[in-house]
């Protein structure tokens, strides 16, 4: 007998779904922005530690 277990995350209504942490976020390109690129925002995504790493020339 072969069950196939589904688990389904039914996304809150005003959120997105993040495919990198899949964790939800608010929704609409802000919100998306935010989450990619945000100083809390995903933990899984590498560009954005770039960017947050990136420094402004000395001087
Ligand atoms: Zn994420």
């Amino acid at each position: 007998m072969t069950v196939c277990f589904l688990v389904i995350v039914a996304a809150k209504a005003g959120t997105n779904h993040c495919p990198l942490c899949h964790q939800n976020h608010t929704s609409g390109e802000d919100g998306w922005k935010n989450h990619l690129m945000g100083k809390d925002g995903c933990k899984q995504n590498p560009r954005r530690l770039l960017a947050l790493n990136k420094q402004p020339p000395a001087g």
